[in-house]
Order: structure tokens, then sequence, then C-alpha cells
């Protein structure tokens, strides 16, 4: 796996909104980090400058020991998975064609491609021989979010960004989701950051959570008991 760090990370905004101010964060590889906090409180700025989305205005953000800015920004995205909530599907494409978007970028053959499709979707609960061939607009929210983090997976990438992944979903299958999510990450020791405002998602997923303020983690807790207790 690869950890993530952060140090002395800071982004302001052109209009003058500090919205990291100085962060000092680690993820250990194959670890799930729940970013947790009030809304505008720069959590998913903390994201987006991972993958370079947002490029932050000074301070070192490294992936697998490598600094992100020293690196090409297209192919540094084609390694790290990306879910946000409303997921943003090709809406031209069908779900196979969605989930198969990054092994056709890195030229998968086409029976390699194939199989791993109906795998992830098998693994997020989607029935291939159904949901195939669907396109976007023909699914519910919580269909369009499995999609999404089938997408996210199917190279299985070492690093995973995560917006309010399951927001979308219904409370009954997110359960059912989050514990298949949970499953798949541990099985493929994937380096985890997620945003969440759900405590009990974050209590139930997180190896460990950061809770933010105001552009910066104000407290880290180690194991999600200490949450429920609190
Ligand atoms: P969170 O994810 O915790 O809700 P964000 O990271 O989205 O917070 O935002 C942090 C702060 O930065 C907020 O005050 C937000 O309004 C501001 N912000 C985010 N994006 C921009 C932008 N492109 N321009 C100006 N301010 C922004
Ligand atoms: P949810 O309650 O999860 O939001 P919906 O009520 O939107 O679900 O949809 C229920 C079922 O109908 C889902 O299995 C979805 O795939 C299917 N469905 C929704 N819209 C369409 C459509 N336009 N064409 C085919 N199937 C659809």
């Amino acid at each position: 796996g690869m950890g993530i760090v952060f140090e002395h990370t800071r982004k302001s905004f052109p209009d003058g909104t500090v919205a990291v101010a100085d962060l000092n964060l680690e993820v250990k590889p194959g670890e799930l980090l729940a970013l947790v906090g009030p809304s505008g409180c720069g959590k998913s700025t903390t994201l987006r400058m991972v993958n370079r989305l947002v490029e932050p205005t000074s301070g070192v953000i490294s992936v697998g020991g490598t600094d992100v800015l020293s690196q090409d920004a297209v192919q540094l995205r084609r390694g790290i998975g990306y879910v946000i909530q409303n997921v943003g599907l090709f809406p031209h494409r069908t779900v196979a064609q969605n989930v198969a978007t990054v092994p056709g970028l890195l030229g998968w053959d086409s029976q390699r491609t194939g199989e791993r499709v109906d795998e992830l979707l098998s693994l997020v609960g989607l029935a291939p021989a159904t949901y195939g061939s669907r396109y976007p607009h023909e699914l519910s929210g919580g269909e369009r979010q499995r999609v999404g983090v089938a997408r996210a997976l199917a190279t299985e990438p070492p690093v995973l960004l995560m917006d309010e992944p399951f927001g979308a979903v219904d409370p009954q299958g997110r359960r059912r989701l989050q514990k298949e999510f949970a499953q798949i990450q541990r099985d493929l020791g994937t380096t985890v950051m997620m945003v969440t405002h759900d405590i009990r998602e974050a209590a139930l997923l997180a190896d460990r959570i950061a809770v933010f303020s105001g552009g910066a983690v104000v407290e880290q807790i180690g194991t999600p008991q200490q949450v429920t207790e609190a």
C-alpha cells in the first residue's frame, strides 16, 4: 500500500478564504482515515489536493513517498480512485462502459476488462447481466453510487479518495454497501481518505478519524470505540 502525508499544507483561494490552514496529517498504507467536521471546514479541499483537483498554496503532499506536485496530474489521477456524491457517471456510457473507463485508458484487453467489470458490479451488488447495459439515467440514486464505487475500484488503485460516497444510497442499502466496501478495501489493502458527515459511518469503517475545524485537524481519534463512547 501507499501512505499519504501532508506537511504544513495550506490552501487559500483567490477571494481570501483560507480553506486549509496548516495541515499535518499522515494516512498509513492500507489505512482508512475518515475526515469529519462541520460543513466548510476544509475536508473536501484536503481530499482534492491529493489528486490535484485543487493545487495547494504551500506545503507538501506526498503519496507513496512522492511529492504529488512533482508528478503529471493526469498520470497521478489514474492511480488514485475518486468517489463523490452524485458521482458524475458518463451519461452516454452504459454502466459496464463507465466501470471500464480507467482499464480502457490503461489499455487492458477486452477479456480482462470484461471479467473485471463483472466482478466489480457483482461486488457492489449489481447483477452484471441486468445492470451492465443500462445507462445512468435508468438507475436509482443508490445504484448510481454503487457504479461510482465500482468504477473507482476497477484497476485496484492503491489510494482511494471518497467524498460522502454513500450519501445517495437509501439507509438499508447504505449499510450493506458499507459492509461490502469494507470487505473490498481490506482485501485490496487500499489506502482510503473518506469525508463523511455520518459519524456512525466513520465509526464503522475507519481505522482512524480526523476531526476538522476551521481548516485544521483539531483531534485524531484512534478507534471507533472512542467515538461511540464520546
Ligand atoms: P468541507 O468539505 O469541509 O465542507 P470545503 O473544503 O468544501 O469544506 O471548503 C472549505 C472552505 O473553502 C469553505 O469556506 C468553502 O466555502 C471554501 N471554498 C471551497 N472551494 C472554494 C473555491 N473554489 N473558491 C473559494 N472558496 C472556496
Ligand atoms: P430508489 O428508491 O433506490 O431511489 P428508484 O425508485 O429510483 O430507486 O428505482 C427503483 C428501481 O427501478 C431501481 O432498481 C432502478 O434500477 C429502476 N429504474 C429506475 N428508473 C428506471 C428507468 N428509467 N429505466 C429502467 N429502470 C429504472
